[in-house]
């Protein structure tokens, strides 16, 4: 059903043939909104402010046709400009017929499209809620950068509320340099397309240091142009925390912390490795701590425990010298040099000897103990496997045991 309106700004009833169709008559564009064709009296000039006043009032929903009498071809185009949707030059009854199904049509039309977007909204609002419902922080941005949507998990990521974002860019959340680097890696997905994988550390309010997980993906429209990106933010600090505590326990000894046997093989066989293996040289070196066994049995094994940890903590204030330091075993550690390191291994674990004597060192029923005996052995990959270099290294270590402990022997 089509309601008519009849609007004059000059109060001028309508023509019969219009009056005949038992118009509404208004005077005010408020009393319009139930209404879906109004004609209106574009007999006067001041009628083109009429159609701008209704149109901007009323928006598409209103079917405008100005009754103009005989108005010039001028005149007729600005009412067009302004906003009408058909021109009425003569009130007859086949005119007026005419023009009302010409109404029809075009409310019709407005109806099935806006039909149309009320079906597409919902959707997108489905969308857009299951989106709200995820933890991981979504967003779309646009070939420029400026944000096209967002989920609430991003929003709440940035601390911006989505109105705040969208249209925005990273520049205006950022500071230059970072914005700068995201930016380059949106163009280098934009042009190169497939997924970005990029790993980056941020600071969020209230919740503090993230390890996060970016994945970026250019994204087309159907037409086959370029739309922008669509990013997701994974937060991996957990993840990061238990690869960090696994890689620990896969290489480090759990009471102590120094590295384990099996690491300090690892490191010093690819050091080797990557050496030139004719001319260059490395060393290595036992340490074993001196009756031991003496600490344990009179103060006990935590007692034991502790001195072990603070021979390895004192070990290990020297691994800034370049010496690598690992627990062999029991009480037996391993110590690896390599490059310009070598020539001052011998130096370097004189130093170890004498702060642990100074340290660590305590008085048992057998002695002094606590300190400790190293055996010290250089050698060239080109003649000698590392292994074999331990075993010179080992019968030093007995030596400086025979000599009385507490000293640094070197192999033959
Ligand atoms: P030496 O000077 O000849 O090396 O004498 P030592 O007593 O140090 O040597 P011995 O081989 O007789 O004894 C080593 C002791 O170290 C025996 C073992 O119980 C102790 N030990 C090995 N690992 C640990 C540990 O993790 N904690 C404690 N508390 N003791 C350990
Ligand atoms: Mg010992
Ligand atoms: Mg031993």
């Amino acid at each position: 059903m089509i309601a008519i309106a009849w609007y004059s700004s000059g109060g001028m009833s309508p023509p019969p043939i219009i009056g005949s169709l038992a118009p509404v008559m208004v005077r005010d564009p408020g009393e319009l909104q139930s209404v879906s064709v109004c004609f209106l009296d574009a007999s006067q000039r001041s009628a083109v402010n009429g159609v701008l006043r209704l149109r901007a009032a009323c928006g598409d929903a209103l079917y405008l046709v100005a009754v103009t009498g005989q108005a010039g071809p001028e005149l007729q185009a600005e009412l067009f400009d302004a906003g009408a949707d058909d021109l009425l030059l003569e009130a007859g009854g086949h005119q007026v017929l005419h023009c009302l199904l010409r109404a029809r049509r075009h409310l019709t039309r407005v109806q099935a499209h806006e039909q149309c977007r009320e079906v597409l909204q919902d959707k997108l609002d489905g969308w857009q809620d299951g989106l709200d419902h995820l933890p991981t922080p979504i967003y779309l941005k646009d070939v420029d950068g400026r944000y096209l949507g967002c989920n609430t998990a991003f929003s709440n990521f940035v601390g911006s509320h989505r109105d705040e974002l969208i249209g925005r860019t990273l520049a205006d959340f950022l500071a230059k340099d970072a914005a700068d680097a995201h930016r380059e890696s949106d163009m280098a997905v934009m042009r190169d397309g497939g997924v970005l994988r990029l790993e980056t550390d941020v600071c969020i309010p209230d919740t503090g240091m993230r390890h996060i997980m970016l994945h970026k993906a250019r994204v087309d429209s159907r037409n086959g142009g370029l739309r922008g990106i669509a990013g997701v933010l994974i937060d991996i600090t957990e993840r990061k925390e238990l690869e960090a505590r696994l890689t620990a326990a896969a290489e480090r000894d759990p009471l102590t912390n120094a590295y384990n046997r099996r690491k300090f093989f690892q490191v010093a066989t690819s050091a080797i490795q990557d050496a030139d293996r004719d001319r260059s040289r490395f060393a290595v070196a036992v340490i074993d701590i001196d009756n031991f066994k003496s600490i344990n049995d009179e103060l006990g094994h935590g007692e034991g425990d502790l001195t072990l940890c603070s021979i390895v903590d004192t070990l290990r204030t020297h691994e800034d010298e370049g010496v690598l330091i690992a627990r062999a075993g029991g009480e037996e550690f391993f110590a690896f040099f390599e490059g310009e390191h070598v020539s001052m291994a011998g130096e370097i674990l004189e130093r170890m000897r004498s702060d642990i004597a100074r340290y660590c060192r305590v008085v048992t029923a057998v002695g002094a103990a606590g300190t400790v005996s190293i055996g010290l052995a250089d050698f060239s990959p080109a003649d000698e496997t590392i292994d074999h270099a331990l075993r010179r290294a080992d019968l030093a270590l007995y030596r400086a045991k025979r000599d009385g402990r507490n000293r640094l022997c070197k192999a033959d």
